[in-house]
């Protein structure tokens, strides 16, 4: 797939570009031997793709002409213009590869799809507050920077976008950021995704807006440059996982406990703030009871603060 406004017009520029819907067969018609059935339709030349290549010529002239310019602002503007013209011609083609590889302004999540020329987040727990949108221009997308992926919520009731563990799989896969299967399983379980199971379906069913939030959370915690605003604490968004991780539950949970405390630390381990959280876990009067804090859990806290159990 053309990845530049001038590697798309010179693809445009081939007499028998095929458009989504037709063969999806290159002929050339100067050694084509075969002769047409019934069943398949000559290639089609899209009207609009002529448009397009017009529309890109311009594009790329004012690109140059914003660049010459040199402040930052043009030359913002001249990559928000060839970006966006990228993104509206694979639309065209039926391609949903660019739009995939960027994360929703507004939650931050792997979850804008192309709608109607638009660029549509699909995560239901995007944009809760009014004001906030879900639905961007290709030309908006190349001046915002991807949002900051707010705490995994679990989903209430029954959500209409449940889907399986191999569905999402391949959804995070079209984003550039792989998740595999076993992974994907583990965080289900460790962040209290509820699975639903519907009728005829054999395995469980997750939220595809929850998973999405714990995979922007996972990869902001890991690339925390994703977010653009400097340094945050590894735990921000994993209220659930952290305050969880209770090295003093119930029998039954022990393992996944473990597991909990296993991630959280190794997270706190990463995290640039994990002193001073540190320090402030083990203030004599430090109210949290639960969960794992300064890379401690409340156990470790307590035997440190030389309290009693
Ligand atoms: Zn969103």
């Amino acid at each position: 797939m053309p990845a530049t406004p001038e590697q798309w017009i010179t693809a445009l520029s081939q007499t028998y570009w095929t458009t989504a819907g037709s063969t999806g067969r290159r002929v050339d018609p100067l050694t084509a031997t075969r002769t047409a059935t019934r069943t398949e339709a000559p290639a089609t030349v899209n009207t609009k793709v002529l448009d397009k290549r017009t529309e890109g010529l311009d594009v790329i002239a004012r690109a140059e002409r914003l660049a010459r310019e040199g402040t930052p602002l043009a030359r913002r503007e001249a990559a928000a213009i060839r970006d966006a013209f990228v993104m509206e011609t694979e639309d065209l083609t039926g391609s949903t590869e660019t739009v995939r590889t960027r994360a929703c302004p507004a939650c931050g999540c792997f979850t804008l799809v192309p709608l109607k020329g638009k660029a549509q987040c699909v995560n239901r727990h995007c944009a809760p507050r009014p004001g906030l949108r879900r639905r961007w221009t290709y030309r908006d997308l190349g001046y915002t920077t991807a949002g900051t992926p707010s705490g995994v919520r679990r989903s209430e009731g029954y959500p209409a976008d449940l889907r399986s563990l191999a569905f999402l799989t391949e959804f995070f896969a079209q984003s550039g950021h792989k998740v595999p299967l076993a992974t994907l399983a583990r965080w289900a379980r460790l962040h209290n995704l509820p699975a639903h199971k519907v009728d005829g379906q054999k395995a469980h069913l997750y939220s595809l807006s929850d998973a999405a939030t714990v995979h922007a959370v996972q990869l902001a915690a890991r690339e925390g440059q994703l977010c653009g605003d400097g340094a945050r604490p590894a735990c921000t968004g994993l209220a659930d996982l952290f305050y969880n991780a209770d090295d003093t539950a119930g029998a039954m949970d022990q393992g996944l406990a473990r597991r909990r405390i296993a991630v959280a630390k190794e997270l706190c381990g990463e995290c640039p703030f994990l002193e001073p959280c540190r320090d402030f876990a083990l203030k004599p009067n430090g109210k949290q009871q639960h969960g794992v804090a300064g890379a401690l859990t409340s156990k470790e806290r307590r035997a440190l603060k030389g309290e009693a159990r």
